[in-house]
This record gives C-alpha cells, sequence and structure tokens, in this order.
C-alpha cells in the first residue's frame, strides 16, 4: 500500500516538473520579447478594449467607417454599413455605446476639420475648450467662423492607431503610408514605414489589436514613399 502511495507520488512529481519548466521557458520567452518596457506598463494599453460595431457587436475596423451627422460611425465590416444606413435609428443606442467607447481611447488629430489635409500638429488653436490643429491659417480662420459647422469633419480628424506598428511609439499625424488597399497606416518615422512594408505579415498583429485590420497579402505602397518631414536622428533598435 505504501509503496503504491510513494510510486504515485513520485510520477506526479514526474509529470509536474518538466511542466513547470515548460512553462518557465515559455513565460521567460515572453518577457524577453516585449523588450526594454515592463510588462505592468504595457498592459493597460492592450486591455484597452476597442469599440464595437454597432451592428453586429464586434470589435471595429477603424477602417471601416461611414458619415453621420456627428461624425463617423465604425463597423466590424462592409456588410454592416448597408445594414446600418437602412434604419440608423434602429442602431441610435449602440451608436452611443460606441461613441461613448470612442472618447475612452487615445487619439491623435491627422487631418483638417475644414479641408480634410494632413497636418503635421504644428499649426493648432485653442476653440471652444480643444486644441484643434488646421492645415494653414485659412483653414483656421474658416473654422473659428462657424465651428458647430465643422463637427462632423472635426471628428473625422483623428485616428486611433496612435501607436507605430513597428516601435510602439506615439505616431506622428504626418508620417504615414497609404498602402495599396486604400488604408492609410500611421508611423513614428518614415524608416518605420519602410519596415511595415518589407515585412507586413510581422506587424499586422501590432495594428490589428489598435482596430486596424491590414490583409498583409495585400500589402504595397500606393504612394511611393512614406511621406515624412524633418525626422533625422530618430532611431530604434
Ligand atoms: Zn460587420
Ligand atoms: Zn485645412
Ligand atoms: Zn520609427
Amino acid at each position: 500500500m505504501r509503496a503504491t502511495c510513494c510510486t504515485t507520488l513520485a510520477a506526479t512529481l514526474f509529470w509536474l516538473l518538466p511542466l513547470n519548466i515548460t512553462w518557465a521557458q515559455e513565460h521567460g520567452g515572453h518577457h524577453a520579447q516585449e523588450g526594454k518596457k515592463p510588462a505592468e506598463q504595457k498592459a493597460p494599453d492592450q486591455a484597452k478594449e476597442l469599440p464595437v460595431c454597432p451592428v453586429m457587436g464586434e470589435a471595429v475596423d477603424f477602417h471601416v467607417k461611414t458619415m453621420t451627422d456627428d461624425g463617423p460611425v465604425y463597423f466590424c465590416c462592409d456588410m454592416c454599413i448597408p445594414k446600418f444606413k437602412k434604419d440608423p435609428a434602429k442602431y441610435a443606442e449602440k451608436l452611443a455605446t460606441q461613441r461613448a467607447a470612442l472618447a475612452k481611447l487615445d487619439r491623435v488629430q491627422v487631418s483638417c476639420p475644414v479641408d480634410a489635409k494632413s497636418v503635421d500638429g504644428k499649426l493648432t488653436a485653442e476653440i471652444g475648450g480643444h486644441k484643434i490643429a488646421f492645415c494653414s491659417k485659412d483653414c483656421q480662420a474658416k473654422y473659428a467662423e462657424h465651428p458647430g459647422a465643422f463637427k462632423a469633419k472635426l471628428a473625422d480628424s483623428y485616428t486611433y492607431q496612435t501607436r507605430c506598428p513597428i516601435s510602439g511609439e506615439q505616431i506622428q499625424p504626418n508620417v504615414f503610408t497609404n498602402i495599396s488597399t486604400g488604408q492609410r497606416i500611421y508611423f513614428c518615422c518614415a524608416s518605420c514605414g519602410d519596415k511595415l512594408l518589407k515585412d507586413p505579415a510581422k506587424y499586422a498583429p501590432k495594428l490589428a489589436e489598435q482596430g486596424v485590420k491590414i490583409d498583409p497579402k495585400k500589402v504595397t505602397a500606393a504612394d511611393p514613399k512614406p511621406k515624412s518631414d524633418d525626422h533625422g536622428g530618430h532611431k530604434h533598435p
């Protein structure tokens, strides 16, 4: 009886030991991949949930949207857009939920609320308690005359893809690549744009977690080069 008991215990230990080693290896490897940033610091970002599609309740794809008088509505897929347009009132409550979720997300203003041209974030004005970026003084003046007229366009002038898929750093509003699918991807610097084009499959998950779904097989640059202004001396490991 005793012998059986000890054998069982030994057998249990024997099986537990290698399992523990495997666990440690996996977790050790995982942390090593995260680089210099401690896991605790990254956790809140990743835990941030994406807003959901008012039609299907699935996480949105920020490149699938339609405009309303109050700004853009984001969906999980193209098929949900006609359903929403057919009966917007039906989805009003779900849309309010989406907008409440959007309000909690980080965002970066990337276009001018007047003419939708790209902004660099350097020309800004405090209007109605908001710091708003413009592409020109002209647009700023137009906006200041009738802020209410640009409400929807202002809401559509932000990207929620706030982190560079290559470095994880904050994107620059005027550093982007228009890929062949018509999607615009933002980066922290132009050299990161080149890296995405070289190996899109590697970085697609970093975009997906920010609500930007790309098909790596279809990724080529529509523009010959990523756009950038002055970004010298910016280096990544
Ligand atoms: Zn959908
Ligand atoms: Zn403008
Ligand atoms: Zn970069």
